[in-house]
């Protein structure tokens, strides 16, 4: 099969095998070339490992830290007819790497928000690990089936407390145009929260325990995005932004929770990137454009596996990592300065449709996006004729 990007509005609904592959490795490469991670944990899951920052997660631990790695993830495999998911490649292509590099690895692929996903994983640590020394929490889902009562929430992306309107770049027409964002209604919160809070996180925590698989002085961590005023509306302060509040407070009853073994739990705000999870809020991909074209233009723009490597290396591992008033790690500093965020104010008050490739990075985020899915890698040859069906 000769497969072509099939982008349909904010999602691509294909995937390249070859080209997933080259993202895994140039990820990989980038890793090995900082060098390696020495007092890294040895036993690493992680949860929602297959695109995006766990991923990049699962990448550093392993090629940096030496530790073997057992993944979560919720991906579609292939058939002969139609490609699987990225994420199914990319597992496919670090399986590959860890198998070469002997390594161990494993990925368990379903729905994390289950129980009989946690029992599989808690299945697999004792058979394979013994116990976990760290845990990552990278999950990104629109919805989630509570576990006890089979009821199924969907989280929703408005702001709270009032209508919003606000510039957007609408990435099918390739167009600026103005939009209004209704408001949250409570219910719109609460599964929010539900889907995206850290209700699950704590109930892994629970399962974990009680199998007596975590190992004394465990790492644990959430991801969250913060942003600063251009954002506040539709992200931090707004319904996904009240779920992730909702990590916070997770995070601090993990730590009283788990004292007896030693448990750190942090929540780590990252920096906006283009991965699946963030090209389906509305704003981001115009935020995300301009935020680009400033970060570059300043010499400081990063990536996942920048920001991940950056987590490793300078941060999460430390006896005591720097943490702000709300007792998060902070790798995101370097997007919310207020030196940078004036840059992309000034740029956010000027842009329209006539200036939007002038202002904005749109260039970089759409290469970046389809590097998601396999595609723009000059090592891959997008014309040859390869086999859709790749099994782990
Ligand atoms: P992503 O869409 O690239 O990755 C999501 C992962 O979750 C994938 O591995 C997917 O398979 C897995 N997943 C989804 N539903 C699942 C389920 N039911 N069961 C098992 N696995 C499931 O997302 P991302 O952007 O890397 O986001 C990861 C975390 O990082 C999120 O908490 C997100 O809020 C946070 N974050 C993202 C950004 C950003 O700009 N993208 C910035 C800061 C923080």
């Amino acid at each position: 099969m000769v497969i072509k990007p099939k982008v349909r509005g904010f999602i691509c609904t294909n995937a390249h095998p070859k080209g997933c592959a080259e993202s895994v490795n140039q990820q990989i490469k980038y890793t090995q070339s900082l060098g390696s991670i020495n007092n890294a944990p040895k036993n690493v899951l992680v949860i929602g490992c297959s695109t995006g920052y766990g991923l990049a997660s699962r990448i550093v631990a392993a090629f940096a830290g030496g530790a073997k790695t057992l993944g979560v993830c919720f991906e579609k495999p292939p058939t002969e007819r139609k490609t699987a998911t990225a994420g199914w490649y990319n597992t496919a292509a670090f399986h590959e790497a860890a198998k070469e590099a002997g390594m161990y690895y494993k990925t368990i692929n379903g729905d994390a928000f289950s129980h009989e996903n946690k029992a599989e994983v808690i299945e697999a640590i004792k058979a394979d690990l013994g116990q976990v020394d760290m845990v990552i929490y990278s999950l990104a889902s629109p919805r989630r089936t509570d576990p006890d009562t089979g009821e199924a929430y969907v989280s929703s992306l408005k702001p709270v407390g009032q209508q919003y309107t606000t510039k957007t770049f609408d990435t099918n027409k390739e167009l600026v145009h103005e939009v209004t964002l209704e408001p949250a209604e409570q219910k719109d919160i609460d599964n929010t929260i539900k889907v995206m809070g850290g209700e699950d996180w704590q109930l892994w925590f629970k399962a974990l325990s009680e199998a007596s698989v975590l190992a004394d002085n465990c790492i644990t961590s959430a991801y969250t995005y913060i942003g600063k005023e251009l954002t506040w509306p539709i992200y931090g302060h707004a319904t996904i932004g009240k779920a992730k509040e909702d990590l916070d407070r997770a995070a601090a009853e993990l730590n009283t929770d788990y004292a007896d073994i030693g448990l750190k739990a942090y929540v780590t705000s990252l920096k906006a990137v283009v991965t699946q999870a963030s090209s389906a809020i509305p704003v981001m991909p115009l935020y995300i454009s301009l935020m680009y074209q400033v970060m570059k233009d300043e010499g400081v723009h990063e990536g996942v596996i920048e920001q991940i490597n950056h987590l490793f290396r300078t941060n999460i591992l430390e006896q005591s990592p720097e943490l702000d008033e709300a007792n998060r790690i902070r790798l995101d500093t370097v997007e919310t300065n207020d030196h940078i965020q004036a840059l992309i104010k000034g740029a956010w008050e000027q842009v329209n449709d006539d200036n939007f490739a002038e202002l904005g990075d749109y260039k970089g985020y759409s290469a970046d996006f389809l590097k998601l899915f396999g595609f723009g890698f000059e090592a891959v040859d997008y014309d040859e004729d390869v086999d859709p069906v790749v099994e782990w």
